[in-house]
């Protein structure tokens, strides 16, 4: 994509976005953006600080107060479900955008701007449906409980899924009347920025929701710190989510923390292969292996061990790498720097057995960050490669030999975010999904499409804490209990 793209915006792209007004950042520094396909700078986002961060936070707490505090869950739903639709109608710019900014495949960053503009249409008819209960207790007495808002919610967000991301934590928050704070990414901040244009044309009152760009460490770090904000959720790597449960600490503020994977599909000899063939290498390229729920590990009972890998190393050889905006199966990775780790790991793992490899495409921009997608064959279990999220296109497969093996090798890992299962033996489905150790186990699929409706989180090192479906709601919201003695 070129620089006009980025010019010819419908939101400016070097301001926060806060108290409903485009505001230069108080420093007025900028960062770069960066087309990770081609390397090109492709225009500039505001480099947001504490200072901006504070005036955000005041703006949230105003609007906690004023109309947003005082709209009926259902004139929040309104509002909600109208941004889905504003986003609808926007979706391939948006998708056009995403593609540009973290080099995603443009059908995958489609596939994003349908899920945000899904994620607001749920929550939308979901805000009026939250109720309290009312409690049977002592003589005399009526005990019933209120669901309400934290007030402030912070949200800080990763370059890989900015709308889904937004849609699950911003979508659910609103929807309990919070008021927002939202640091996305230094990396990926277009569609943050373009979303809250969407939402204030689609009707959200001013504060409600509050865009500040920066760098982590500045910008994020002073969100975390805040006293003002009442609750954080955050979707990163493991080592910032320790610096934000620590910050939150300090406040004694909740937080919900979405960190990595290492996340397994299990095939027993019994599975239907050609079913399970593209869900064992999509989960693993989509988004080039930059996703937190990306299946890097595919445990493989060893009667099918050589069929399945033939087949995968198949599939592998047909892949083709290339820009974001030509659409093929796998885009450039985020940045330098990115590149530089998974290669790192690869170079870890010279001494495996690599059974395929993707192509990058030979006129790709010598700018751009691509890595090819490699399948890794015969990985021990407690290998790097197989304990590690790699956050690429690498995928290793493991063989066992029988169902306590496999859900050995499955939690033998820190991490237990998703995990699937494929086998026709009802049994051992349901043995595996109470064995599993994840937020997620799929039977038989693998991501379920998406699942705006599927509650979603991590236990161990994945995190803890739930977003997306029903569950969202709960955890962006607190009970207070009145009990009313009347005799
Ligand atoms: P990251 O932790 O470096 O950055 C995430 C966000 O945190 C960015 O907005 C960044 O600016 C901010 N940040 C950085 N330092 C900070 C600090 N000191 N205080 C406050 N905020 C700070 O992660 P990343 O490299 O952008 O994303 C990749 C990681 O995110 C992977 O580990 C991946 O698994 C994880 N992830 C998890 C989920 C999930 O839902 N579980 C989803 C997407 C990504």
């Amino acid at each position: 994509m070129t620089a006009e793209l980025i010019r010819d915006l419908w939101f400016p792209t070097d301001r926060c976005f806060i108290a409903g007004h485009w505001t230069p950042p108080v420093g007025d520094e900028s960062l770069p953006v960066e087309n990770p396909s081609t390397g090109a700078e492709i225009g500039r986002i505001a480099k947001g600080r504490a200072a901006d961060i504070d005036a955000a936070v005041a703006a949230a707490e105003n609007a906690r107060r004023g109309a947003w505090g005082r709209a009926t869950a259902a004139e929040r739903g309104r509002v909600l479900a109208r941004i889905g639709q504003f986003v609808r109608g926007r979706a391939d710019e948006l998708a056009g955008l995403e593609a540009t900014d973290v080099g995603k495949p443009r059908t995958q960053a489609r596939a994003d701007a349908m899920a945000l503009a899904r994620y607001m249409e749920f929550y939308g008819g979901a805000a009026d449906k939250v109720m309290g209960e009312t409690i049977p207790y002592l003589e005399g007495y009526t005990v019933y409980t209120l669901r309400e808002p934290h007030g402030v919610t912070g949200h800080i967000i990763p370059w890989n899924y900015p709308m889904q991301i937004i849609g699950r934590s911003v979508g659910a928050a609103l929807a309990m009347g919070n008021a927002c704070v939202l640091k996305p990414a230094e990396e990926a901040c277009l569609t943050a920025l373009a979303f809250a244009k969407l939402a204030e044309e689609a009707g959200l009152p001013p504060g409600a929701l509050n865009v500040v760009p920066g760098l982590g460490e500045e910008a994020g770090a002073a969100l975390t710190a805040h006293p003002g904000v009442n609750h954080i959720s955050f979707t990163g790597s493991l080592e910032v989510g320790r610096l934000v449960q620590a910050a939150a600490a300090q406040n004694v503020v909740p937080v919900t923390l979405e960190l990595g994977g290492k996340s397994p599909q299990v095939v027993f000899a019994d599975a239907d292969l050609d079913a399970a063939l593209p869900f064992l290498v999509n989960a693993g390229i989509q988004n080039a292996g930059q996703t937190c729920s990306a299946s890097s590990r595919i445990l493989v009972e060893r009667p099918v061990y050589n069929a399945v890998l033939a087949r995968m190393a198949e599939r592998y050889r047909a892949l083709k790498v290339g820009q974001a905006l030509d659409d093929l199966d796998v885009g450039p990775l985020i940045s330098a720097r990115q590149k530089e780790v998974v290669e790192g790991f690869l170079a870890k793992g010279a001494d495996l057995e690599t059974a395929a490899e993707g192509t990058v495409l030979g006129d790709v921009p010598a700018g751009g960050h691509y890595v090819a997608p490699r399948l890794m064959a015969q990985v021990p279990p407690d290998h790097g490669l197989a304990q590690d999220e790699i956050f690429g296109p690498v995928q290793v497969v493991i063989p066992f030999a029988d169902e306590d093996e496999a859900v050995e090798i499955a939690n033998g890992t820190g991490y237990g975010l998703v995990a699937s299962v494929w086998s026709r033996d009802g049994g051992r489905q349901m043995r595996l999904a109470r064995a599993l150790r994840a937020g997620q186990v799929f039977i038989n699929n693998y991501g379920a499409g998406g699942g705006v409706e599927l509650p979603f989180g991590g236990t161990g090192l994945s995190g803890h804490g739930r977003e997306k479906g029903f569950e969202a709601l709960y955890g962006f919201s607190t009970v207070k209990t009145v009990a009313a003695r009347h005799g």
